[in-house]
């Protein structure tokens, strides 16, 4: 439920009460204009995050909004979220004000997207909101000597960030009129040698609703299985909070 009246979200914070996470902003950095990578210190002795975590968080009086956690180090009690700052929404407005020192609590739940530890190819495809779970998911793939590609929609000035977080995949430009159409011309220009080892990965794709739907599309008249795709929308044009 992305907004309720204020009594609502009230009560459902009471209740969940001994089920939310407690934690504080340790660190605050800004990897471009508007990708901010926040670290929360809390006490997570007790947890076993795995990536693909979804957290959410009460971001004003009365919306909730959800997000994934790039990466994790239980001994440290670390956990980090790669926000997208596009400036539109109440969430976007809480992320832009968090501040070191701060207080917050999340609930955790495992999201959608799993990765396949049974796969030794991973293609990620998605856009600023996704980077954070590539991140996680990079770091598990270099774990396991698994291999991963992938490319992201993104606008340009965003894409030191995969600099920065090492992860070496390929980015093409956003475009708000045509989603997923620069991701495919990319594909197609993917040499023919190249599309025989990733044509059986596991592929991960996350972000805008629009775009995921066209680029499964595509993935499947080129023969992928439907078995290979995992897709987790995390927004759609025009929609509040999914
Ligand atoms: C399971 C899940 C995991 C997610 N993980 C992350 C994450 O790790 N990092 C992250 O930054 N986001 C993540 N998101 C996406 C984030 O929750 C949305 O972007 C959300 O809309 C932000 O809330 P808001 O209040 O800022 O905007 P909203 O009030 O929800 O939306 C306001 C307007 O902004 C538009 N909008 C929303 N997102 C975008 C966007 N990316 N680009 C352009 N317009 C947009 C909406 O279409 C709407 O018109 C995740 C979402 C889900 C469902």
């Amino acid at each position: 439920m992305p907004q309720v009246p204020k009594w609502l979200a009230d009560t459902m914070i009471a209740v969940a009460s001994p089920w939310l996470r407690q934690a504080v902003v340790s660190d605050t950095t800004m990897l471009s204009d508007e990708l901010k990578l926040i670290t929360f210190k809390g006490d997570f002795d007790d947890e076993d995050f795995l990536p693909g975590k979804i957290v959410q968080f009460r971001v004003d009086d009365t919306s909730f909004r959800h997000y994934t956690l790039s990466s994790f180090n239980k001994q440290q009690g670390l956990c980090t979220v790669l926000f997208y700052l596009h400036g539109k929404g109440p969430g976007s407005q809480w992320a832009t004000n968090l501040q070191i020192g701060q207080e917050v609590r999340f609930r955790a739940g495992q999201g959608k997207l799993k990765y396949n530890e049974q796969g030794k190819h991973h293609f990620f495809f998605g856009d600023e909101t996704a980077i954070g779970l590539f991140n996680w998911y990079k770091t598990t793939a270099l774990a396991c000597s698994h291999e991963y590609f992938g490319v992201l929609e993104l606008h340009p000035q965003h894409a030191v960030a995969l600099n920065t977080l090492k992860i070496m995949i390929d980015y093409v430009h956003a475009s708000p009129e045509a989603p997923a159409v620069n991701a495919i011309s990319w594909m197609e220009d993917m040499h023919p040698d190249c599309w025989n080892t990733w044509q059986r990965a596991t592929f991960y794709l996350a972000g805008r609703a629009l775009s995921i739907s066209r680029f499964r599309k595509y993935l499947l008249q080129k023969g992928v299985e439907a078995s290979q795709i995992r897709t987790d929308a995390y927004w759609a044009d025009g929609k509040r909070g999914l």
